[in-house]
């Protein structure tokens, strides 16, 4: 296992979004979301992109991977960061495209908010408070924890309104378009929004007026 922060991409402007867009081609069923490509292979990959996401710094990181070689820590995490993901994506779809969300999706979020919870307790030394994590707690459960946070912070704050999903086919990436304009369509303008154009003009030339725009 190692460290490959560079494997992801940060471009939804939300820690949340962020840890939903390790994954793509989602397809909804019934009962929730699943995945067509999982980023999220194992444990270090949870712990790169958490590293990536400045969620926890590379020491740490190094500690857990380690961890995770030699006695499979972390593995409860993992499978939690992949059903907390799924919830995540269901819920902003949902918002995104106005419709109602999945009470399942809603339970999850919820019973995982008090997790969280859960995980931190209050202490007092040299002079000040600090929330810490309980010490019983797995290390990479705080990164889900974190993310946890951030999902019921945007869900429940005016920027909800603003979680859009990439116009990209097969991308399904999600943002929050906090641009001056609201008027920001892809993920990456580098990637699917380029991909965009080259299709558009391909079509434009295929009906045989295509010209460089
Ligand atoms: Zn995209």
């Amino acid at each position: 296992m190692e460290l490959r922060p560079d494997k992801f991409k940060l471009i939804a402007g939300d820690l949340s979004l962020d840890l939903v867009n390790t994954a793509s081609g989602w397809q909804r069923t019934a009962s929730g979301c699943i995945p067509a490509d999982d980023s999220l292979a194992d444990v270090g990959d949870l712990v790169s992109w958490a590293v990536k996401a400045n969620v926890i710094g590379e020491k740490a990181a190094r500690r857990l991977v380690k961890n995770a070689e030699t006695n499979d820590a972390g593995a409860s995490s993992l499978r939690r960061a992949r059903k907390a993901r799924a919830a995540i994506y269901g819920l902003s779809v949902a918002v995104a495209t106005g419709e109602t969300p999945l009470s399942g999706d809603i339970e999850h979020l919820e019973k995982e908010r008090r997790r969280a919870l859960e995980g931190q307790r209050m202490e007092y030394s040299d002079g000040r408070f600090e929330l810490k994590q309980r010490r019983e707690a797995e290390p990479l459960d705080a990164v889900l924890d974190a993310v946890v946070f951030a999902a019921v912070e945007l869900f429940t704050s005016d920027r909800a309104k603003r979680i859009r999903i990439c116009g990209g086919e097969p991308c399904g990436w999600l943002f929050v378009d906090d641009s001056r304009g609201r008027n920001r369509h892809w993920c990456d303008m580098r990637d699917c929004g380029n991909l965009a154009k080259v299709r558009r003009f391909r079509k434009k030339a295929s009906k045989g007026d295509g010209r460089d725009p």
